[in-house]
């Protein structure tokens, strides 16, 4: 038996690669490669999906990048070495930097990098380059979310909670969230729960509910206020709490009177009696949570979508009261500590502000900078992307751990951006279709093969663990960023590339912020504690960590959550013509993100081959569509070629497009990046399409 934390000769405990729930696995080297079981573990209990039990075959993927490749005189990818490769990106940065000035340098990170790689990223990039166009691929995930949370709570933290506080509710509140899919071994813990599942789609998660409902894509925010409606004027509102712990409710009642369910039902699809029917359940149970996924927040009005379900939520007592509350479910798998150690434009590590004087001075003094040398905030990641190559925007683009030609909204165009740039590096364990644009192309490590941590949706900090050496001449993220950092002028102490070490100094420069980890240390997770943030040092007996937070007070300084009134929108773009259809993306349970991990299993591409459209079989016929044929699928930014798949759950006015393929079907080919003006979300899950017949050829 491996030990329950740590090592042993059978085995090591670490975590699966992927999403966000970071399901607990021990693995095993088997001489040429590694084997993976599920272990019991809190969030997962002994489960794992298919995604899980096969991560092993990336580590083995028979084109894994194993040594650095740099871009010929003759424009071909060619094999290199590390010193040529590094020296030719520190010089071409050095060049750029001179002529144009550092930020003519981006650097565009992801959130399934571990936290010292998210951290000594944005220290690289604020410290060696002195740019302040940094983002990540996070903003494309959970900034709507978070910048709700944020607003309402005074601090983001997905759960606020524990996952397995959700198996003791008696009805859960899924928004656009489709957990049965993306995370099925949290699904372990809404086996009691009653659900209430808003989705255009029913879903695998829908099927599982009590009440579906299934609004418009794009009216969720509608249909919130309808709901809190509907707790105001049939007398569920927790008027105790609301006086007590919060502020703002008048200003939003005044909002919401005028949307009864009656009106909401004329835009959102959803009956007044099912809206009533949902906020009975809610308001009756003793324990209840509303929970919001992608399907919610990745809209142009996706902050306000958010800030109306924490709204509803706050309105029925939920959030800060045990067995209740308000939480998001983030996707990707460090997507909660990738947005907290200092990659995102507007951030420095402990989640703190960069235009906020007192972090810039805490965080420069750990850095051994004077404030005044750190850069301002820059561009999110579609403007940062969208820049590329312009005057005013990059000419350099330093990429980690994502892919974005894939990944990005209008991808066409942001393929074309690429394009336009001086010079592309991307540091990647695969050839990722951005990669194969690249200048120069980096092979770093993955997930057995490299020590680190992460930080799951719950907030707890979670140990990876080597088990492999790395294939080739493979190197962690963490010695790129020191070899390019020697070759930029600074001081190789500044840049450590011992994990331990860049996690110690990344626990000192988030004292005293939000996302505090000064508390946390490898030795207490390699000890088997579980520790969630905020977990600040002190003098005394070690911080047990945060598990539940808000139980007291909220973040904001009175100690009271806000409620925000928000204005009903619709998508970015409406439909031209009758025969206009709403298109909208997600996940499928086969792949995860842009499928540049996930398309090199052979279990999961056979069970997934290619890209896909979901249509009701009404919507078909009248579009002359059959099932397994093709279809073009047209939006105003560019089409997508796809299978047919009939599907009687989805809404005659809908199809659905996985986001997961590459080249012709890539689903973000047509999506829409007009931009959140809150969080700079693109608004990936509503586009206006047109859908007619492909003639497949021949052979
Ligand atoms: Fe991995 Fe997420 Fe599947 Fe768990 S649910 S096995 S973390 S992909």
């Amino acid at each position: 038996m491996g030990t329950e934390h740590g090592s042993d000769v059978s085995g090591v405990d670490t975590h699966c690669p992927y999403c966000a729930l970071q399901c607990g696995t021990r693995m095993w080297d088997t001489g040429g490669g590694v084997s993976v079981r599920p272990r019991d573990f809190p969030v997962n209990r002994g489960g794992l999906c298919r995604k899980g039990w096969t991560a092993p075959e990336v580590l083995r993927a028979g084109d894994r990048l194993r040594q650095p490749w740099v871009r010929n005189t003759r424009g071909v990818l060619a094999r290199s070495d590390w010193d040529s490769a590094l020296d030719r990106v520190g010089k071409e940065l050095r060049r750029i930097m001179a002529a144009h000035g550092p930020d003519a340098v981006g650097v565009f990170g992801g959130g399934g990098l571990t936290n010292e790689k998210a951290y000594l990223l944005g220290k690289f990039a604020r410290l060696a380059l002195g740019t302040r166009q940094i983002d990540y691929n996070g903003r494309f995930c959970m900034a709507a979310a978070a910048t709700a949370g944020k607003a309402a709570f005074g601090l983001d933290r997905g759960l606020p909670f524990p996952v397995t506080d959700l198996a003791q509710a008696e009805v859960i509140l899924l928004a656009g969230a489709n957990p049965a899919e993306t995370m099925p071994p949290l699904m372990r813990h809404l086996e009691d729960p009653e659900l209430i599942v808003i989705d255009p789609r029913r879903t695998a998660t829908a099927r599982r509910a009590r009440l579906h409902l299934q609004p418009v894509p794009g009216t969720d925010l509608t249909l919130a206020l309808g709901m809190l409606h509907v707790v105001v004027t049939e007398g569920w509102l927790e008027e105790r709490y609301v006086r007590e712990r919060t502020v703002g409710f008048r200003q939003v009642y005044r909002s919401v009177v005028h949307w009864p369910p009656e009106r909401v039902e004329r835009v959102t699809g959803v009956s007044a009696a099912e809206q009533r029917e949902a906020v009975g359940l809610l308001a009756r149970a003793e324990r209840s949570y509303v929970l919001t996924g992608r399907g919610a927040e990745q809209h142009s009005g996706g902050t306000d979508t958010v800030a109306a379900f924490i709204d509803l939520a706050l309105a029925l007592g939920l959030p800060g009261t045990p067995g209740n509350g308000y939480g998001c479910l983030t996707g990707q798998g460090n997507g909660q500590g990738g947005r907290e150690h200092g990659q995102k434009a507007d951030q420095l590590p402990g989640y703190r502000s960069i235009t906020d004087p007192h972090a810039r001075a805490e965080v420069a003094k750990v850095w051994g900078i004077a404030p005044e040398e750190l850069p301002g905030p820059g561009s999110s990641a579609y403007e940062l992307l969208d820049g590329l190559g312009t005057s005013g925007g990059a000419r350099a683009l330093l990429v980690f751990g994502s892919n974005p030609v894939v990944s990005a909204p209008r991808s066409a165009h942001v393929e074309r951006r690429l394009e336009a740039l001086d010079l592309l590096v991307v540091a990647d364990f695969v050839p990722s279709e951005t990669a194969e644009m690249a200048d120069v192309v980096l092979p770093v490590t993955q997930w057995a093969e490299e020590e680190g941590t992460m930080t799951n949706l719950e907030g707890r900090v979670l140990r990876r663990r080597e088990v492999l050496p790395p294939p080739g001449e493979a190197r962690s993220d963490l010695e790129v960023l020191h070899g390019l950092a020697v070759r930029l002028g600074q001081d190789p102490a500044r840049f450590p590339t011992h994990a331990p070490s860049v996690f110690d100094e990344l626990a000192r420069a988030s004292a005293g912020g939000p996302a505090d980890y000064s508390g946390i240390t490898y030795q207490r997770l390699d000890a088997g504690e579980q520790l969630h943030w905020p977990c600040p040092e002190t003098d005394r007996s070690p911080h047990p960590g945060t598990r539940r937070l808000f139980l007291d007070a909220f973040a904001h300084e009175d100690g009271k959550a806000r409620f925000v009134v928000v204005e009903p929108r619709g998508p970015g773009e409406t439909a031209e013509s009758a025969e206009m259809l709403w298109a909208t993306t997600g996940r499928e349970a086969a792949h995860y993100q842009s499928g540049a991990q996930t398309r090199r299993v052979d279990e999961l591409v056979e069970t997934s081959p290619e890209g896909t459209v979901s249509v009701h079989p009404d919507t078909a016929r009248r579009h002359g569509l059959v099932e397994g044929g093709r279809a073009r699928v047209s939006s105003a930014r560019g089409s997508v070629s796809l299978r047919v798949r009939l599907d009687s759950g989805m809404r005659p006015d809908t199809v659905f497009l996985p986001f997961h393929h590459a080249g012709a079907a890539r689903a973000n080919l047509i999506t829409n990046p007009v931009l959140d003006p809150r969080s700079r979300m693109p608004e990936f899950k509503v586009a206006a399409v047109w859908v007619e017949p492909l003639v497949e050829e021949a052979g």
